[in-house]
C-alpha cells in the first residue's frame, strides 16, 4: 500500500518517524502532528565544547571530559564542599564542588561521567572546580562531543529536552521542504532575513552560534510583522468606516472650559489638550492613549474632554479601573465643576438598583451630561443618548476588548465615541506602540509646580521602626501617612505584636502597635462602598491620621495632607506599582517621603529597590524594569489584554519591532485588506495569529 504523503498536519503517530514512548510525552506537551513539532522551538542553545582526554587537558581552558570516578570525600560544616577523583585511563582530574554536598548522592565511586568547566593547575594536578557535572549511563553512554551547537527545549517531567531533540531531528528532512514562506525573496534580502524553512533548520539544527540567532531573528520578526500587521489593518478600517461626532471645539468654547479649572494648565498638560481638541473636531473617532507620571495632571485633562462633549450637547463618559477610583474621580469633577449646570452621576457595580435604573434611563435620554464609573457601564443595559468622549484611567487595567466594547455601546446616530486613555505607567514609547499600536500617544512632561521630590528609602524589616517613628512624628506635626501591604487578612499567620513581627497584611499591621495611639483604619477592596467612602472621607478631612491599606490606593487617591508611605514586602511589587504607590504622597506642600520595607534574598531584587531609592521619573524606572524583570514578567498574564509573545521580546528586540511596524504599515497603505494575490498566505497566518484577538473578521 502507497503510504500517504507527509504534510505539517500529519500526525506524528503516522509519520511513524517517533518511537512511542516519544509520543506519549511529546502529547503531554500538546504537540501531535509534524507541525506542531517543527513549531515548538528550543529557548537557547548549548555550545558543546568538543570532549578531550584528560592527557590533553590544557590549565585555563574550559574543557569537556568523561572518566570514571574513583574517590569521592565530602566535607561538611561551615565551608561544606565535595571533592571527587575522574580517571580516563589517561590521567588524574581533581573535581571540587563548593556548597553541593547533595551531589554525593549521585557521585560515587564507579560512576561514569562527563564534566564541562575550567581547568586550573594546582601543584603537580590538575583540578576543576564547580563543573558541571553529567551522569553516564554505563548501558547508554552517549558520543564523544564533537563541540556542535545543541538546542535546548521546553520540556516536561515526561519527556526531557535530549528525546524532543532527537525526535525534531527525525522529523526536520520530512518537514522542512513543507515549509512555505509568506515573505517574497526580495523583501527577505532587503532585510536580510533567512528563508522561512532555513530559520526552522537554524533554530532547530544551527552549524554555529551565528546562525542560531540568525533563525531567531526570522521568527521574531514573523511574530511581531503579524501583530503590527493585525493593528495596522484594524486602524485602517477604524479610520475608513467608523464616524463619531465633530465637537465644536473652538477658542470661545476652549476658553470656557479652561476657566472653569481653580488652577493655570501646566506647559505639558496644555499641549496634549491641544492635540486633543483637534482629535476631538474631526468626525473620525479619536482613539489616542495619554501617557502622564504620577501626579501630572491628567484628571484636569480628561475633564476638558468631557466638557467638550458637553459644550456641543453630547455626552462624556469616564471609566475608572476601580471603585474607589471611580468615586474619588466623581468626588473631584463635582468639586470642579461647582455651580455649573453641568448634570453629573456616578455608575459602579456598588449603585443601588433603584439609582442605577434611574441613572440609565437618564443617560438613554440625555438627562445626565457626564457618567462617571467602573467596568458597571459597560454592560449591556448602560446605552447613552450621544456619548461623544470616553476617557478610560489607567489602561493598563483594561484591554483593548474593553475599548472595543465601549465603542460598541454608543448608540444611535454615530457609531463610535472618541476614546482617551489615560496611563500613569509610562510605557517606553516603543513598546507602547505595540502595546497600544491602534492608538495614537501623547504625553503629558512636566508636573504642575510646587512640588518637591518624594525622599525613598529602603529599609531591612530590622530598622522598620525608623519608618513608623517617622510616620508617628509627622502625624503629630497634622500630617497623615499610609502603610501599604500586599494582603487583607492572615489566615492562618501568628501576629504577634512588636516591632519585629512579619507585616504582611492589613489585619498583622493594624494589630502589630506599631502605630499605638494613632488614629488607624483600614481601607481594602473587600470593604463595603459604604464603609469604603466613609473611612475616605474621613480620612480626606484628617478624622483618620493613616491609613493601613493594599493596593487599592495605588491609583488615583488624592489627598494631599498625606505625607509618608511605608510599603511592607516591597519586593513582592513591580517598580511601576511602586512608583505609583509613593506617587500618593508628596501631593501637597510637606515633603513626601516614602520607606520601602523588604528583605529581598536575590541580587535582581535588591537592585529593584535601589533603583526606586535612585529615580523618580517614571519613564526610567518603566525601562529599568523591563530591562531587569524582561517582557514576559512585566507585562505577563497578569495585565489583560496585552499580546502574548512565544518567540519576540518587544522591549529586547526593539530595532526589529519598528522594522515590523514600518513594514506593516506600508504593507496595509498599498493594500488594506491583504488580498492580493501575493499576500494570501501572509494573511491566512494573520488571521489565525489575530483574527479573533483583534477582531479582524468584520475588516476585510
Ligand atoms: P494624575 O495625573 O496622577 O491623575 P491628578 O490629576 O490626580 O494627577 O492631579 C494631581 C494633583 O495636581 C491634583 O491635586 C490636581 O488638582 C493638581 N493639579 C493638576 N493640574 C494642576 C495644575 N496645572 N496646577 C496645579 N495643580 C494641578
Ligand atoms: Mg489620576
Amino acid at each position: 500500500m502507497p503510504q500517504t504523503p507527509l504534510t505539517l498536519t500529519t500526525t506524528l503517530e503516522d509519520s511513524r518517524l517517533i518511537p512511542p514512548a516519544t509520543l506519549r510525552g511529546l502529547r503531554g506537551l500538546g504537540i501531535g502532528s509534524v507541525g506542531q513539532l517543527l513549531a515548538h522551538l528550543p529557548t537557547r542553545h548549548e555550545q558543546l565544547e568538543a570532549e578531550t582526554t584528560i592527557a590533553e587537558l590544557v590549565p585555563g581552558a574550559i574543557c569537556h571530559v568523561r572518566g570514571e570516578i574513583t574517590a569521592t570525600r565530602p566535607t561538611r560544616g561551615p565551608r561544606p564542599r565535595f571533592e571527587a577523583v575522574l580517571h580516563d585511563g589517561t590521567g588524574r582530574l581533581d573535581l571540587v564542588w563548593f556548597n553541593q554536598v547533595y551531589l554525593s548522592d549521585k557521585i560515587a565511586p564507579g560512576v561514569r561521567l562527563r564534566v564541562q568547566g575550567k581547568v586550573a593547575k594546582r601543584g603537580p594536578m590538575l583540578q576543576m572546580s564547580n563543573p558541571r557535572p553529567e551522569v553516564l549511563n554505563p548501558e547508554d553512554e552517549p558520543e564523544r562531543s564533537d563541540g556542535r551547537i545543541r538546542p535546548v527545549y521546553p520540556a516536561s517531567e515526561d519527556i526531557a529536552s535530549r528525546k524532543i531533540e532527537y525526535a525534531v531531528q527525525k522529523i526536520l528532512p520530512a518537514a522542512l521542504p513543507l515549509v512555505e514562506d509568506h515573505l517574497s525573496p526580495a523583501f527577505r534580502e532587503q532585510r536580510a532575513l533567512p528563508e522561512l524553512r532555513e530559520a526552522y533548520r537554524m533554530l532547530h539544527a544551527p552549524q554555529s552560534p551565528e546562525e542560531a540567532l540568525a533563525g531567531r531573528r526570522r521568527l521574531a520578526y514573523d511574530e511581531l510583522l503579524l501583530l503590527q500587521l493585525g493593528v495596522a489593518m484594524k486602524r485602517a478600517h477604524l479610520r475608513a468606516h467608523l464616524r463619531a461626532p465633530a465637537l465644536d471645539a473652538g477658542d470661545v468654547v476652549f476658553a470656557r472650559i479652561v476657566k472653569r479649572l481653580p488652577f493655570a494648565l501646566t506647559p505639558g498638560q496644555r499641549s496634549v489638550i491641544e492635540e486633543i481638541r483637534a482629535d476631538l473636531s474631526q468626525a473620525r473617532p479619536a482613539n489616542r492613549l495619554i501617557q502622564g507620571d504620577v501626579g501630572s495632571g491628567k484628571t484636569a485633562v480628561a475633564l476638558c474632554a468631557l466638557l467638550m462633549a458637553v459644550a456641543s450637547k453630547h455626552q462624556g463618559a469616564l471609566l475608572a479601573p476601580t471603585e474607589i477610583l471611580a468615586e474619588q474621580h466623581f468626588a473631584s469633577i463635582s468639586k470642579l465643576l461647582g455651580d455649573s449646570k453641568v448634570r453629573l452621576a456616578l455608575l459602579t457595580g456598588s449603585t443601588p438598583a433603584s439609582e442605577r435604573e434611574a441613572t440609565t434611563s437618564k443617560l438613554e435620554a440625555g438627562e445626565l451630561d457626564i457618567v462617571v464609573g467602573t467596568h458597571a457601564l459597560l454592560s449591556e443595559d448602560v446605552r447613552f443618548r450621544s456619548l461623544a468622549v470616553a476617557i478610560i484611567d489607567e489602561q493598563h487595567r483594561f484591554g483593548v476588548a474593553q475599548r472595543a466594547q465601549l465603542r460598541a455601546s454608543a448608540s444611535d446616530g454615530f457609531a463610535t465615541p472618541h476614546v482617551l486613555v489615560m496611563t500613569a505607567t509610562p510605557i517606553p514609547r516603543s513598546l507602547a506602540l505595540t502595546l497600544f499600536g491602534d492608538l495614537d500617544i501623547s504625553t503629558i512632561r512636566g508636573l504642575p509646580p510646587g512640588r518637591t521630590p518624594i525622599e525613598t528609602r529602603v529599609l531591612s524589616s530590622h530598622d522598620r521602626v525608623l519608618a513608623y517613628n517617622t510616620l508617628k512624628a509627622r502625624i503629630e506635626a497634622g500630617e497623615q501617612g499610609y502603610v501599604v501591604v500586599p494582603a487583607i487578612d492572615p489566615t492562618g499567620v501568628e501576629s504577634p505584636s512588636g516591632p519585629l513581627v512579619d507585616i504582611r497584611t492589613v489585619v498583622n499591621a493594624m494589630e502589630s502597635g506599631l502605630l499605638q495611639g494613632k488614629r488607624v483604619a483600614a481601607l481594602h477592596g473587600q470593604l463595603e462602598r459604604g464603609t469604603r467612602e466613609a473611612v475616605m472621607e474621613r480620612f480626606r478631612s484628617g478624622v483618620i491620621d493613616c491609613l493601613v491599606a493594599t493596593t487599592v490606593i495605588e491609583v488615583g487617591v488624592d489627598v494631599p495632607n498625606a505625607s509618608v508611605m511605608i510599603v511592607e514586602h516591597a519586593d513582592r511589587f513591580g517598580l511601576a506599582q511602586l512608583h505609583q504607590l509613593r506617587g500618593r504622597v508628596g501631593r501637597g506642600k510637606a515633603k513626601g517621603t516614602c520607606y520601602l520595607v523588604a528583605d529581598p534574598t536575590t541580587p535582581e531584587g535588591q537592585a529593584r529597590l535601589a533603583v526606586m531609592e535612585q529615580s523618580s521619573d517614571g519613564f526610567v524606572l518603566a525601562e529599568k524594569d523591563l530591562e531587569i524583570r524582561g517582557f514576559g514578567e512585566v507585562f505577563g498574564t497578569r495585565q489583560s489584554g496585552l499580546p502574548p509573545f512565544r518567540i519576540a521580546d518587544p522591549f529586547r528586540d526593539r530595532e526589529l519591532l519598528l522594522m515590523a511596524r514600518t513594514d506593516a504599515q506600508a504593507m496595509i497603505d498599498a493594500s488594506p485588506n491583504l488580498l492580493g494575490k501575493d499576500e494570501l498566505l501572509l494573511r491566512k497566518r494573520l488571521m489565525k495569529a489575530h483574527g479573533k484577538s483583534l477582531a479582524l473578521a468584520d475588516v476585510g
